[in-house]
C-alpha cells in the first residue's frame, strides 16, 4: 500500500507562484503529491503540461488536477453542458500530458429533475467524454467527487455505482463533504469497506475541516483539520492497507498535509523518499 500526501494548488510557503516550483517545493517540505486546481478556467497550455509532467516525475510528486467548478453536466440549458463537456476533456486532456491519471470533478445539480433522472444525464454526458478521450488517447480517470449540499448531484452511493457501470469513472472523495451531506458524522470504516468492495485500486481523496454555520449547521466552508476527525481515518486506512492519496483543501495547506503525515506515522506507516 501507498500514502501520497499533497496540497490542492501551489503550497503556501513557496515563493515562486508557478506550478514547477509548487512540485519542486513539495519535494522539499517532505510530501509526495500535489493537485493543480483549475478553479476558473484551464490555465496550463499543452506543452506547460507535458514541462510540468517531466518536473513531477523527476521529483517523484503524484499529480492530479481538479477541474473548473463551473460545471454542471445535468443543466437545463444544452450549451451548458456542452461547455461542462469541454471543461472536463480539456482538464484530462492537460492530465494526460502531465501523467495525472485522475481529475476531480463537481458534475452537476439535481435542478428541478429528479435524482434518478439526473444519475442518468450525468451518466450519459460522462460516456459522451469517454468516446471523445478515447479517440484521441487520453487514459485519464474522471474522478467524480462526493458533494456536500443536498442540491449536488454526488452522493457517495450515485459515485460509487457509475464506477461500478463505467470503468473509467472513479469515485473522488471529499472526506468532509460527506460528513457535511450526513449531518456531522462520518463513519469511516463503513465508507472504505463500501469502496473496497468496488476493487478499486487507488482512492483519490481531499481532506480538510469545516465549520457550523450560526445555526449550528456544518457547512462547506473550509477550515484547518479537526472536524472531521483525521487520525479515525488513518487508522482505517492502516487497518484496511487501503492505496490512497489525500489533498488537503485546508487554509493552511501544507501545514494540515504536514500535520496528516504526524498522524501517519504515529501509526505506524513509513513514508519511502528516495
Ligand atoms: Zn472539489
Amino acid at each position: 500500500m501507498k500514502i501520497f500526501l499533497g496540497t490542492s494548488g501551489i503550497p503556501l510557503s513557496c515563493k515562486k507562484r508557478n506550478t514547477i516550483e509548487g512540485i519542486k517545493r513539495i519535494k522539499k517540505i517532505g510530501l509526495n503529491a500535489m493537485e493543480l486546481a483549475f478553479v476558473h478556467n484551464i490555465y496550463v497550455k499543452k506543452d506547460l503540461a507535458e514541462e510540468i509532467g517531466q518536473i513531477a516525475k523527476e521529483n517523484q510528486v503524484r499529480l492530479s488536477i481538479h477541474a473548473p467548478f463551473y460545471i454542471n453536466l445535468a443543466s437545463e440549458k444544452k450549451q451548458v453542458i456542452g461547455a461542462s463537456r469541454q471543461r472536463i476533456y480539456d482538464t484530462a486532456d492537460r492530465a494526460e500530458r502531465m501523467g495525472a491519471d485522475t481529475i476531480a470533478i463537481h458534475s452537476a445539480y439535481y435542478g428541478k429533475n429528479d435524482k434518478e433522472n439526473v444519475y442518468e444525464i450525468v451518466k450519459n454526458q460522462f460516456l459522451k467524454i469517454l468516446d471523445k478521450m478515447k479517440e484521441n488517447g487520453i487514459n485519464v480517470n474522471l474522478g467524480v467527487e462526493t458533494m456536500a449540499k443536498e442540491s449536488q448531484f454526488g452522493t457517495l452511493d450515485e459515485v460509487i455505482k457509475l464506477h461500478k457501470e463505467v470503468k473509467m469513472i472513479t469515485p473522488y472523495i471529499d472526506w468532509a463533504h460527506l460528513f457535511i451531506r450526513n449531518k456531522g458524522n462520518i463513519d469511516y470504516n463503513e465508507i472504505l469497506t463500501k469502496l473496497k468492495k468496488t476493487k478499486i485500486k487507488h482512492i483519490n481523496s481531499h481532506f480538510e475541516g469545516v465549520k457550523k454555520n450560526k445555526k449550528g449547521y456544518w457547512v462547506d466552508i473550509h477550515d484547518s483539520i479537526k472536524n472531521p476527525p483525521f487520525e479515525p481515518l488513518v487508522k482505517e486506512i492502516l487497518k484496511k492497507k487501503i492505496d490512497i492519496t489525500i489533498i488537503s483543501e485546508s487554509p493552511i495547506l501544507e501545514k494540515d498535509s504536514l500535520k496528516m503525515k504526524k498522524y501517519i506515522e504515529k501509526n505506524g506507516y513509513k513514508f519511502n523518499y528516495s
